[in-house]
């Protein structure tokens, strides 16, 4: 038998609303696959078509986590638990999601609740597990909705997904891991955006001191400075692996060891 590997592939690498309206890059997400464990965080719009491209079966997902309701974030949730539970005919899976996602004006429609097998809500400081993988929700973000960052443990590896927020500074201290995931809307610091910038990206990711850090999640600014540069930059400063998401990249976490 194959060994077990951890694998991740994103299925779209646009952050916010211009970059999604316009389906430049796509906004399906990330589908992880633990061991085997195959979740799928945060599907924007188009996430049913990205993962059916490649070829990812719905029907395989034990869990669809949302960091927080943005569309950008959540568009497909509907119809991936539809796809995951075969239309309700096979009750399976487990969707996390922020209280807010769940309550007031709900990004989850209610006829498709009782086709999973158990919603459980995401708090600060929350611990989870989805078979063999743990995840916590360590802080809760600075973000008009509520939103957590993800901090996942499998048995090989450890890997962060810090999700949108504006810049603080406990950032730089719950999300030490092997792989660190960064969302980067914004070219530039400043101003009344509650979005990572580069310059930010870059202090959190010398604080954190992953094995590899990918950017991800672009806004205009930061598209049209092309990622792939400013990860060399900010790898270039940190003396640490950065790299930019591509629509469709499989990272295979085997990669760091
Ligand atoms: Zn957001």
């Amino acid at each position: 038998m194959n060994q077990p590997t951890d694998t991740i592939t994103f299925l779209g690498t646009a952050g916010a609303r211009v970059m999604v309206a316009s389906q430049i890059l796509a906004s399906g997400g990330l589908w992880l696959d633990f061991g085997g464990t195959e979740i799928l965080l945060d599907p924007g719009p188009g996430t049913l078509v990205q993962a059916t491209k490649r070829k990812l079966k719905a029907t395989k997902l034990k869990a669809i986590i949302l960091s927080h309701r943005h569309l950008d974030h959540s568009g497909d949730v509907n119809i991936m638990i539809e796809a995951m539970t075969e239309g309700g005919f096979h009750k399976r899976g487990t969707l996390f999601a922020p209280r807010d996602a769940l309550d007031e004006d709900p990004v989850v429609l209610h006829y498709l609740r009782p086709y999973l097998e158990h919603i459980e809500v995401l708090k600060e400081g929350g611990s989870y597990n989805i078979s063999d993988v743990s995840f916590q929700t360590p802080l809760r973000h600075r973000h008009p909705v509520e939103t957590y960052g993800i901090a996942f443990k499998t048995p090989r590896h450890t890997i962060s997904c810090l999700v949108d927020t504006r810049y603080f500074d406990e950032l730089c201290l719950h999300y030490k891991t092997d792989l660190l995931i960064i969302n980067v809307v914004r070219l530039e610091s400043g101003g009344p955006f509650d979005h990572l910038s580069a310059p930010e990206a870059g202090n959190i990711i010398k604080s954190l001191q992953p094995k590899v850090a990918i950017l991800n999640h672009f806004g205009m600014t930061m598209w049209r400075a092309k990622p792939w540069e400013v990860a060399k930059r900010l790898s270039d400063e940190a003396g640490i692996l950065v790299i930019a998401a591509r629509d469709g990249m499989r990272f295979d976490l085997s990669e760091l060891d």
